[in-house]
């Protein structure tokens, strides 16, 4: 309870494979978080 550092939001975030941009967690995501590399479906059809 107190390990989290300076951590107030409790969603997950991640870098964009594509464009390097963070992109912070949605609910759409939600099942399948550990899949999402792009933050948009542009990213993920210019990036091969
Ligand atoms: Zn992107």
């Amino acid at each position: 309870m107190s390990d989290f550092k300076g951590n107030k939001q409790s969603l997950p975030s991640r870098v964009c494979m594509h464009c390097q941009r963070p992109m912070t967690w949605r609910k759409k995501w939600a099942k399948c978080w550990d899949e999402v590399k792009y933050c948009s479906e542009r990213c993920r059809r210019s990036h091969r």
